[in-house]
């Protein structure tokens, strides 16, 4: 398999997305950012949790045998206990991290989708992707964020409803009801989104971040089909360019509104 990918910080912030490839695996994560103002119980902070995390399931998934809930319940818990002497793994807004997983194994090709990040298929002979996504914290937060989205973007009082926002997710965080992150739990792994299909009815297959995704299913500037075919005929780094121009065009999210004006982006193509 043939892989590309990029990946670029929000300005003035330390990457808190991951995106790592081996020959017959990758990794995508991103990292639950901690808003200025408020606590997390951690002295690491949340980009060396999703860094941490990305290569000890990458390391993992190039390894054994298990599936890749296991590998991933065990990987959350070797990262906690990495941890767990100096910081409170009992704080609600310790790091956490969205995760997609994906492998080949012989003739098959198996996934793993934990929260908002988006894994896209492109399937032999089907017009549209399968598109995976584990929507449940925009569901949630669909109930929290009007008092947010009215504002603008940038101001400060966006920012501390922002800050109020995240505060209040924390409490649906490893739930049931709630939504589902790789943070401290181990039993996050069973509640991730799982598959597998014969490698050979895989054209090709997309890793996005909700910050690369955002192109799509927040700005609605494309179809998940347009994004397939500009990784695949001018690579990631134009979706990335693409996303940065519409962030440009609307700083302070009057036509979109949304958390973070400028959002870390991965997006991650590879194919078969
Ligand atoms: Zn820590």
């Amino acid at each position: 398999m043939r892989v590309t990918f990029a990946t670029e910080a929000a300005p003035g912030w330390p990457n808190e997305d991951f995106v790592a490839a081996a020959p017959d695996a990758v990794v995508l994560l991103d990292g639950a950012g901690t808003p200025p103002g408020s606590d997390s119980g951690c002295s690491h902070g949340v980009a060396w949790y999703s860094r941490t995390l990305g290569s000890t399931l990458l390391t993992a998934m190039s390894q054994s045998a298990g599936t890749l809930a296991e590998l991933l319940s065990v990987g959350i818990k070797s990262v906690s206990s990495l941890h767990d002497g100096t910081c409170d793994l009992a704080h609600p807004g310790s790091p956490s991290a969205t995760v997609i997983m994906l492998r080949r194994v012989n003739d098959t090709l198996e996934w793993l989708v934990l929260a908002d990040s988006v894994l896209l298929l492109d399937v032999v002979e089907a017009a549209e992707p399968v598109v995976v996504c584990d929507d449940r914290e925009a569901q949630v937060g669909a109930l929290h964020r009007a008092e947010m989205d009215a504002l603008d973007s940038g101001s400060v009082e966006h920012v501390s409803a922002h800050r109020r926002y995240v505060e209040t997710l924390r409490s649906y965080r490893n739930r049931d009801g709630g939504f589902w992150v790789a943070a401290t739990d181990p039993l996050a792994a069973d509640q991730a989104l799982t598959g597998s299909m014969p490698a050979d009815q895989i054209r090709a297959a997309a890793l996005l971040s909700d910050g690369a995704s955002r192109l799509v299913d927040r700005f609605h500037l494309g179809t998940w089909r347009h994004v397939l075919d500009t990784l695949d005929e001018s690579g990631p780094d134009d979706v990335l360019r693409q996303v940065r121009a519409a962030e440009q065009s609307d700083p302070q999210g009057t036509r979109w509104p949304r958390g973070k004006a400028f959002d870390d982006a991965t997006a991650l193509y590879f194919r078969l």
